[in-house]
């Protein structure tokens, strides 16, 4: 601010490197907005308003989706913890060959709202490699991204994992409680192999937890519905299970395995090249 003028009677200052004086007004160089503006009595004093001009707004909007995505790439690497692969992984919302599990998915993001409000989770069933860890990874991007949500995606033996490299209660306590409060928790790859008691415990302990709390939860499997409905040799598992059945809408998932599927979509393309012309 190197340059003032006097607007009725009013000081207005202004830069020059940046704005110029014209006609008793003050005008941006690059886009001619002009910035000053109406007149405001505040505490018995005349000012005048400044206007932003276009460029300053075209800033701001720049500086503002810089730091949407500094904060998408934050969460995503929370969410992930590490496992690099998964954040590419994203639905395409106007894509109108979506496989009906992709619209399930797009669907749970775009309402995903209405989905905490009655605490819906999913539970995805299917045989390995149905794509089930692709599905659950694009929810958790989407709604990363769509919202700015916290979302926790997480293994069994990632759980362990980090459970025993928390010595102290007081830290395993305290993940525990992340897992518990993130907006949405996604369990891959749910079965617990090492049925330890303890782990049953803690899972049962978070899967509980979120139910009370009203937050939603996605479990993938390998087990069948059948299994998880019939359980009967370990009552800590029947107890986690039951829950899950009350907080998640089971989903068997037929899609074709997406590694098959990758592989049939390039040798569709290698036919164009070599056989199309
Ligand atoms: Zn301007």
């Amino acid at each position: 601010m190197d340059k003032k003028i006097f607007i009725r009677g009013v000081e207005f200052k202004y830069n020059s490197k940046d704005q110029y004086e014209k006609d008793g007004h003050v005008f941006c160089i690059n886009c001619d907005t002009q910035i000053d503006g109406r007149f405001l009595n505040i505490l018995g004093k005349d000012v005048v308003v400044r206007n932003k001009c276009r460029c300053e707004v075209k800033k701001e909007k720049q500086y503002f989706d810089k730091d949407k995505k500094n904060r998408i790439s934050i969460l995503k690497s929370n969410c992930f913890d590490g496992i690099e692969s998964l954040k590419k992984y994203r639905f395409d919302f106007n894509k109108s060959t979506n496989s009906k599990e992709e619209i399930l998915g797009i669907n749970y993001v775009n309402k995903f709202n209405e989905m905490i409000k009655e605490n819906i989770g999913l539970l995805l069933y299917g045989n390995v490699g149905s794509g089930k860890t692709y599905l659950a990874s694009c929810i958790a991007n989407g709604i990363i991204e769509k919202y700015l949500y916290e979302v926790n995606f997480r293994n069994i033996p990632q759980i362990m994992n980090d459970m025993e490299k928390r010595g102290f209660d007081i830290d395993k306590n305290y993940y525990i409680n992340k897992l518990c409060s993130v907006k949405l928790l996604i369990l891959d790859d749910f079965g617990i192999e090492r049925k330890t008691e303890y782990i049953t415990e803690k899972l049962y302990e978070i899967i509980n937890m979120r139910y009370i709390k009203k937050l939603p939860t996605i479990i993938s499997t390998n087990l069948s519905l059948k299994e998880i409905q019939n359980e009967t040799e370990s009552i800590s598992l029947k107890r986690i299970y039951s829950r899950i059945l009350e907080m998640c809408i089971p989903v068997k998932i037929v899609a074709e395995d997406r590694r098959i599927f990758e592989s049939k979509c390039k040798i569709e393309k290698a036919k164009k090249y070599l056989i199309d012309n």
